[in-house]
């Protein structure tokens, strides 16, 4: 993104920020590459905390979303296409989601277009609150009269 330098943490382009060269991960690959970011003072442990962790876990997460959306996709297309969702189905895909959830709240890394628009703060704290989401969402199914007679049909 072009104009005023904004702070990589905050998103926030007021007081002094000063550049630092960062090597950074790739989500896909093990090659670092360098990247100036513009910070606060202030904000830059936090940041560098941040890129650490990335470094660390960026693959990983990006390998576990990929397998648990492929797994999900897999078994609700093996569904339709062989006589239907059955309880146990429900269950896996519930577990699925639950399971991004876990991995969105634990590794809240968003996509760097995000980070670039609003800053790493608010990113991670909006993924946070998708990883919550995903997380509710078979809670609150499962609650539901309906499947909970479908689930306990399996036992
Ligand atoms: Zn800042």
């Amino acid at each position: 993104m072009g104009g005023t330098p904004r702070c990589t943490w905050c998103g926030r382009s007021d007081g002094t920020l000063t550049h630092h060269l960062y090597q950074v991960k790739g989500r896909f690959g093990r090659r670092y590459r360098s990247i100036h970011l513009p910070v606060h003072p202030r904000h830059k442990p936090q940041l560098d905390r941040e890129i650490t962790r990335f470094n660390r876990f960026g693959l990983l997460v990006t390998s576990l979303i990929i397998l648990l959306s492929g797994a999900i996709t897999a078994v609700m297309m093996g569904a339709f296409l062989h006589g239907g969702v059955t309880a146990e189905v429900i269950l896996f895909t519930l577990f699925a989601v639950s399971a991004m959830g876990v991995t969105y709240l634990i590794f809240p890394f968003a996509t760097p277009t995000t980070v670039d628009i609003i800053g790493m703060k608010w990113s991670r704290r909006i993924t946070r609150g998708l990883g919550g989401v995903l997380v509710l969402i078979p809670i609150v199914v499962l609650l539901h009269d309906d499947v909970s007679i479908l689930v306990s049909t399996l036992t």
